[in-house]
């Protein structure tokens, strides 16, 4: 039995038999053609090309009748890019002058572009290197007649153990037959980990070498709570994830069926659990599971597999897609979060000469420089919020002249809207993001012109704890149970609670089972949650008192290490709720 750590980008167990995709290594079997056959080799790229580019409009068929066009639209991308006259001119120029063979040709061009993506030294975009391998791939195996089995095309169940997986490789995932995958290579921000949450499939990315130590049919667990593959497992370790995976499964079970019941403690304090979402299709995964509405709508995930600006049309489209399905509970539609780790093409040359991105122009300080994009934005959620309960969301404030700003920007657009005569909402509640220290230290000035809070707790530990969120380096110094974080935390609730406006945490803590008895007990009565966790989240909450959990905040509050406060509430969730099987 061997066990590897990686990164884990969605959460679950999965254990079956491994079917391996290794690095793929084509032959490259003729890097010269005769000039008598150069037409006729261009004449085969070009059928190449047409074949692939069918192909893709097939699988982007398939992913957007499985999952929804945001995420079928990677394939449209992809195809947008294969068709690019510079990029045919190219392959196309060296196939003609140099006498290259096609297959020659295509990979140096695209894998040129590769490189250019992995250098620029930023970690969004080398990311994207991914897309353009894929390409090269797929290009290759319809020039060489290569059949590599079709991750799409599975008959029987299966871990997929793999180098990496492209994005439409996951994208073209079925979940009847993929019961969780793991790859060596890829990293937190990747479209890999975004789709692998949206399947909810258990996954772990990043393991590093692996492979070789695995052979087709070997029994795989995949624990993608704790981040680990383990290849091969003993008997007892089997039996335990047996064990778990039963449990687990019971307990899906049985909290579907108390889906529609609130969240009430045990001395009877509603709370609201909503969502946190990313693709407006999301929105399902919502409210099958029982949210109080939406907390937290990533708006910025509408340009992931996009080249080209959304328009307001765009944004208005999939915000009034969520508000149907959610028909009148809340929706907090935070505005554009851009920058650092989510950075489109057009904004990339921005970062070229910045060691810092994390600190640097992103976010609501992106969006005050580029007001046309933040009014467009801000117009569509106005006029859709004629159609709903829309709540707007400034991210990474850290200073009251930030906020002001925003807010009179918003004013502007409210006039343009008010004069141009077009139907829109002028008393959408703005409230703003606390995930910069700045912004809970000077909460109470906040709350004075906020009409709520909501905690960002990924950025709020990174910033507090000079710990980047996504290096897996230092990810055990990554610490929501860290003491400066919980007192930030409780002087945030404490502005609000003074100020009379609410307040959220939306940040992962909030979906972390331990952390919820401490987050009632400091005052919290929202909480947005990964959707996975809601009936878990919702489950817990009816297993505790108000009473109880305030005790446990107390104590807490006086433990000055983070290991302590975390064995501590792991303890306190144990007593409370016996039944719950914590994962962590
Ligand atoms: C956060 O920072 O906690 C948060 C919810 O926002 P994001 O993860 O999108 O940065
Ligand atoms: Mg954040």
């Amino acid at each position: 039995m061997q066990t590897r750590s990686g990164i884990a980008v969605s959460p679950g167990i999965a254990f079956g038999e491994a079917m391996l995709f290794g690095a793929d290594a084509f032959q490259i079997p003729q890097r010269f053609v005769s000039v008598d056959a150069v037409e006729a080799e261009v004449s085969r790229f070009h059928a190449s090309i047409d074949a692939v580019s069918a192909g893709l409009k097939e699988n982007q068929k398939v992913a957007s009748e499985r999952l929804g066009d945001d995420y079928a639209a990677i394939f449209g991308a992809h195809r947008t890019m294969l068709r690019d006259p510079k990029l045919l001119r190219e392959i196309e120029g060296l196939i003609r002058s140099k006498c290259f063979s096609p297959e020659f040709a295509s990979s140096r061009v695209l894998r040129n572009y590769a490189k250019v993506f992995q250098n620029l030294g930023n970690p969004y975009l080398a990311e994207r290197a991914a897309d353009v391998f894929d390409l090269e791939k797929r290009l290759l195996r319809a020039l060489l007649g290569e059949a590599r089995p079709e991750l799409s095309h599975l008959t029987s169940q299966a871990i997929i153990l793999a180098h990496n997986l492209t994005p439409s490789e996951t994208a073209g995932l079925d979940p009847k037959f993929v019961l969780g995958f793991a790859t060596e290579v890829g990293g937190r921000t990747s479209h890999t980990a975004i789709l692998a949450g949206a399947l909810e499939l258990p996954a772990v990315v990043g393991v590093g070498n692996f492979l070789a130590d695995v052979s087709p049919g070997d029994t795989i667990i995949i624990d993608g709570n704790r981040g680990e593959v383990i290849i091969d497992p003993d008997e007892k370790t089997l039996a335990r994830y047996r064990a778990s995976l039963a449990s687990q499964k019971e307990e899906t079970a049985r909290l579907a069926e108390l889906h529609e019941l609130p969240a009430t403690t045990l001395d009877n304090v509603r709370l609201q659990v909503m969502g946190n979402i990313e693709f407006p299709q999301e929105v399902e995964h919502c409210t099958q599971r029982g949210a109080d509405g939406v907390g937290l709508y990533r708006t910025e995930f509408l340009y992931l597999g996009t080249k080209s600006e959304p328009t307001e049309e765009d944004h208005y489209n999939a915000y009034r897609r969520v508000l149907e399905s959610m028909n009148d509970r809340p929706i907090v539609i935070r505005t554009l979060d851009l920058g650092a780790d989510k950075i489109p093409d057009d904004f990339a040359s921005l970062y070229d000469e910045v060691d810092n991105p994390a600190l640097g122009l992103r976010s609501i300080r992106l969006s005050l420089r580029n007001t046309p994009q933040f009014k467009t934005q801000l117009r569509a959620i106005l006029r859709a919020a004629v159609h709903g309960d829309i709540r707007i969301m400034f991210p990474l404030v850290s200073s009251l002249l930030e906020l002001r700003k925003a807010k009179m920007i918003l004013g502007d657009v409210i006039e343009d809207l008010d004069d141009a005569g077009i139907e829109f909402k002028r008393d959408v509640p703005v409230g703003m993001m606390v995930e910069v220290p700045a912004a809970a230290i000077l909460a109470d000035e906040f709350a004075r012109e906020v009409d709520f809070f909501s905690v960002g707790t990924n950025d709020l530990i990174q910033y507090s704890l000079a710990v980047d969120r996504g290096d897996p380096h230092v990810s055990s110094l990554f610490r929501a149970g860290d003491p400066s974080i919980l007192r930030l935390i409780q002087m945030v609730v404490d502005a609000a609670n003074r100020n009379g406006i609410t307040v959220t945490v939306c940040g992962q803590m909030s979906s972390e089972p331990r952390f919820i008895p401490l987050l009632i007990g400091m005052g919290l009565r929202t909480l947005s949650v990964t959707p996975i966790s809601i009936p878990e989240v919702k489950d817990l909450i009816r297993h505790v008192s108000v009473e109880q959990t305030e005790k446990i905040a107390r104590h807490a509050l006086t433990l000055d290490v983070a290991k302590d406060i975390e064995n501590y509430l792991r303890g306190e969730l144990a007593r409370l709720h016996p039944d719950h099987s914590p994962v962590d």
